[in-house]
């Protein structure tokens, strides 16, 4: 963890190429205040490293934080990644373009206090940049209630997949890849993608899932699969359609949930077996941002 690419010079933030090898690069850490030393040799990748004693611990993570804070300020517009729905693999609406007009770091909102608030007229997007761990469950579930649009950066790893060749590390790249690329960025949250799961399950058919025994197996079973992933080949249902729940119904990506039968065990509401599936078998596939519109 003592790679650190970036540091301070006075008050401003340079790079590790903009810098002087060894210590006349006269910059300090970050993290901590104390000197740093320009290392710019053949062997590794460039990188400042502490000069007397052990890396401090947050050197990597406030350096590329405050890099990026700076960056967001200069850039006033980011690429974002395309929306997918619950297990689609076509996106629901494309990536694009986000040019804001104000930027606040760290601002309060509720109990959360993300790395920066984007706005644009009334549009406001949350930004957090993860470094040594990502966003937590529990933030995750603040953020929805908010409602608000939240974006996470991977920043180490898109650090790491552009500065780990030795030699001159690509912060360039690095930089452009923030704004421009859309790889090591992940929706938090996003309200369009809450819209359209919402009419989803809204429009999506309660199928009962009827339990039978089969030549000593237990099978789970769907009537009237829209897909028609298999069919009856005897009698008096021959060549209707039916599903299986786990081996169709669990992986298929037109089920947006799969109710189970709860029960108390010892203190604990536990799933135990499987009731109904919601199923939106029987929409549209792909609707290009419109809503659903039921095709039966
Ligand atoms: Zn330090």
């Amino acid at each position: 963890m003592n790679t650190i690419p970036f540091a301070l010079r006075g008050d401003q933030i340079i790079t590790i190429t903009e810098a002087e090898r060894g210590l006349k690069c006269n910059c300090t850490c970050m993290a901590c205040g104390s000197r740093l030393i320009a290392k710019k040799g053949a062997r590794h990748a460039h990188h400042f490293a502490h000069y007397k004693g052990q890396a401090c611990e947050h050197g990597l993570e406030t350096a590329l934080h405050r890099r990026i804070k700076t960056l967001f300020e200069q850039r006033r517009s980011i690429n974002l990644p395309p929306i997918h729905l619950h297990r689609q693999k076509a996106a629901y609406l494309p990536a694009k373009r986000f040019q804001y007009s104000t930027v606040e770091e760290e601002p309060y909102i509720g109990q959360l206090q993300p790395d920066l608030l984007l706005r644009a007229g009334s549009k406001v997007l949350l930004v957090e940049i993860a470094v040594t761990h990502h966003s937590p469950p529990r933030k995750i579930n603040k953020l929805r209630r908010l409602g608000y649009a939240a974006l996470e950066i991977d920043a180490l790893a898109l650090y790491e997949s552009h500065c780990k060749q030795p030699g001159q590390p690509d912060i360039q790249g690095f930089e452009r890849a923030l704004f421009q690329g859309l790889s090591f960025k992940q929706w938090l949250f996003n309200p369009q993608q809450q819209r359209a799961e919402y009419r989803l399950r809204k429009l999506a058919a309660q199928r009962k899932v009827k339990h039978r025994r089969y030549k000593g197996f237990h099978q789970y079973i769907v009537e009237g699969c829209p897909l028609g992933k298999r069919r009856w080949r005897s009698g008096f249902r021959q060549g209707e359609a039916f599903a299986n729940v786990i081996q169709d119904c669990m992986h298929c990506d037109r089920c947006i949930h799969l109710e189970y039968e709860q029960a108390y065990v010892g203190y604990q509401s536990t799933p135990m077996l499987p009731k109904t599936v919601h199923c939106w078998g029987h929409l549209e596939e792909k609707p290009k941002g419109k809503p659903w519109q039921s095709v039966v």
